[in-house]
């Protein structure tokens, strides 16, 4: 008879060393250059990419606690910023200068991508050696650029929906120096754009938005083609010519622009793209308008998961690569024909996502519990006897078999319990051992390179959940929109082995609100290695690559707010603290939906009064309640 549980079969010796988690979660490929572990197997920041500074993000995270900053919080890294700017400009700068182009960079910021005003701020600042310039795609962007931009020789690009007042302001705006440029989006633009310049006496520059045949795939696959939301069509750009042409203003049309959607994943799409826009640009300077500009829009895509692949999370080309097949192509469609214009991106996504880092903090798990198993007694039920012979005997040459029986050993538990055959200890003491065994067959597929499909889903069935303090649609909207995957790793214990799996479980009520796809380097994993959890320790988890579109897409959803935000700085001998923007109190919150915190406080107070009157609370309690009350309206929307 059994008296003992051995160890499991599979033993592995070889210690966990930082290289591991380093291969475990990527962080090469997606990080580079800005993200690494270091010794003490926490994360690091380099917002300089190689030039020097390193900050150690668990110890900064610290810091910041200490400072008044509470989890989850949003880390900036200005100089990440700075660096991505940079290298774009520096990028293109090679690129014109490998062709022998004959003309210039001038970038744009779409300014939808991320509109705190400390980030565009800083972005107008570090962008003002390469005079790069804002894009606004709405009446509200506009006023931000126009109220940022301060740098002579820049394009504020003017897109989206207009209307007379729209056209006017960035009309008007040329008179301040703003080097405004309307994009006709829609054909009933052209007539509101001549009615306005004519009625101000003030010369526009216009351009237009081509709708391509061209398409990109994945989400944003309809950005383009026929029934693209935006852009004209070709017979829409020829009528666009003429009708400036018939109010003496062909002079005016000084661009061509499109936009392909965003995150293009493979480089061939861009390519094509590239050849069909140089002919209308070609075919346009031929049709007597001055042009001299060309805006490829957004799409320079990110790497989230790293395998530099044309998967949707990744891109097959580098940011070089995309600089010179822009330059090659359009140099190439101008030939001898017209002369080469100032080329424009709008790349958004590539300049903001790996700035900010969502820090946030494991609150709990829950999953299978792990509890020691007794030993077999003499007299148990055949089943237990069974399942115990199970668990001792699996190894890698046996571990399907035994899956199987262990289900059907519990299967027929479930059976004999619904009969009243078993009791609910007997029943018990089952489940604990079919999850002992499944456990057991998981440490030894995970060792396998190959995992029968049977299987597979047994590691999501045995994952635990990490109750985490954020909300996924605050601060990761787009991973429950459109399953977008960012990575999100533990930043400290990466020198201890993560030998737990698990999803994880944001704050709010939603089932919704959780993260179980993971970056892989073959698709997409549904379980995340993590760390068991130490109650009353803290485990810190960050989600990265998140600068762009998901602060402004992130909603109330259960009223959590915006998170506390910080602005790093590095310095010769560490980092500055520079912006402290504190997230919404529940004050503010609650305004939003239309709650005045006075009148919620009087009303309380009323309350609290009534029940003093009919003797159900004392005094202090009273005292203590609206204390509380106060003091939450006060705090922050998240779990201190
Ligand atoms: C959204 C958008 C961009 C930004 O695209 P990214 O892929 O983030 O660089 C640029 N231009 C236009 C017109 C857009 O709508």
């Amino acid at each position: 008879m059994l008296q003992e549980i051995q160890l499991p079969v599979v033993v592995d010796t070889k210690k966990w060393a930082i290289q591991d988690s380093e291969t475990l979660y990527r962080i090469d490929g997606w990080g580079e250059p800005y993200f690494s572990i270091n010794e003490a197997g926490n994360v690091t920041v380099s917002p300089k990419g190689d030039r020097g500074g390193c900050i150690d993000l668990f110890a900064l995270v610290n810091d910041l606690k200490q400072r008044g900053l509470r989890l989850p919080m949003l880390v900036r890294f200005s100089d990440i910023l700075a660096d991505r700017i940079e290298r774009l400009n520096a990028t293109f700068a090679k690129a014109i200068a490998r062709y022998n182009y004959n003309g210039v960079y001038r970038g744009v910021f779409p300014v939808k991508v991320n509109q705190q005003r400390q980030l565009v701020e800083e972005i107008a600042k570090f962008g003002k050696p390469f005079q790069f310039g804002l894009e606004a795609g709405s009446k509200p962007e506009l006023l931000i650029a126009l109220a940022t931009l301060r740098t002579p020789g820049s394009l504020l690009i003017c897109n989206g929906y207009k209307d007379a007042e729209y056209i006017e302001t960035a009309l008007l705006a040329r008179k301040l120096g703003q080097n405004t440029i309307i994009v006709i989006e829609q054909l009933e633009e052209v007539e509101m754009i001549i009615r306005a310049a004519t009625k101000l006496g003030i010369a526009p520059v216009v351009g237009v938005r081509a709708k391509l045949s061209a398409k990109g795939v994945g989400h944003w696959e309809d950005s383009t083609g026929d029934r693209a939301k935006f852009g004209l069509s070709m017979w829409e750009i020829l009528e666009t010519v003429e009708q400036l042409e018939s109010a003496n203003m062909l002079n005016s049309l000084k661009l061509l622009h499109f936009h392909i959607g965003s995150q293009i994943s493979n480089i061939s799409t861009i390519k094509d793209a590239l050849r069909e826009a140089g002919q209308v640009y070609v075919q346009l300077a031929t049709l007597g308008a001055p042009m001299g500009h060309l805006d490829v829009g957004g799409g320079l895509g990110v790497d989230y998961d790293g395998s530099k692949t044309n998967f949707y999370a990744s891109k097959n080309y580098s940011m070089q690569n995309y600089a010179y097949d822009i330059v090659a192509a359009i140099k190439d469609a101008c030939a001898d024909k017209v002369p080469v214009p100032t080329l424009t991106s709008e790349s958004g996504r590539a300049i903001a996502s790996h700035q900010s880092v969502l820090v946030f903090d494991v609150m709990g798990i829950s999953g299978t519990p792990h509890q020691a198993i007794s030993a077999l007694k003499e007299d148990e039920h055949l089943i237990v006897q069974n399942l115990f012979e199970a668990l001792e005997n699996i190894n890698e040459s046996n571990y399907q078999e035994i899956y199987h029986d262990a289900v059907q050993f519990n299967q027929e538990a479930i059976s004999l319990f619904s009969f009243g055959y078993l009791s609910l200890k007997q029943r018990a003491r089952v489940e604990r051992l079919f999850w002992e065994c499944c456990d057991r067959i998981l440490k030894v597929t995970r060792k396998l390179n190959y995992v029968p499909d049977d299987l597979e889903d047994l590691e999501r069935a045995m994952a635990l959940t990490y109750y985490c303090n954020f909300s996924v649609f605050q601060s990761a909207p787009d991973s429950w929109a459109i399953d977008q995957l960012f990575p999100i790793m533990p930043i400290h214990r990466l020198n201890e082995e993560p030998t737990c799996r698990g999803t994880i479980a944001d704050l709010t009520c939603d089932s919704d609100g959780k993260i179980d796809r993971f970056i892989d380097l073959r698709d997409v994993k549904s379980t995340l290695e993590l760390h068991p959890f130490i109650a009353e320790e803290p485990y810190y988890l960050a989600l990265f690559l998140g600068g762009a579109y998901q602060e402004i897409l992130g909603d109330l959803h259960n009223l959590f707010g915006d998170t506390d935000a910080v602005h790093i700085h590095t310095t010769p001998t560490g980092y500055k603290v520079e912006h402290v923007i504190k997230g919404d109190s529940m004050t503010e919150v609650l305004a939003y939906v239309q709650y005045n915190r006075d009148a919620m406080l009087e009303n309380i107070r009323q309350e609290t009064e009534r029940s003093l009157q009919e003797k159900q609370i004392t005094l202090d309690e009273a005292r203590l309640f609206l204390q509380k009350y106060e003091h939450c309206l006060n705090g922050y929307t998240y779990l201190s």
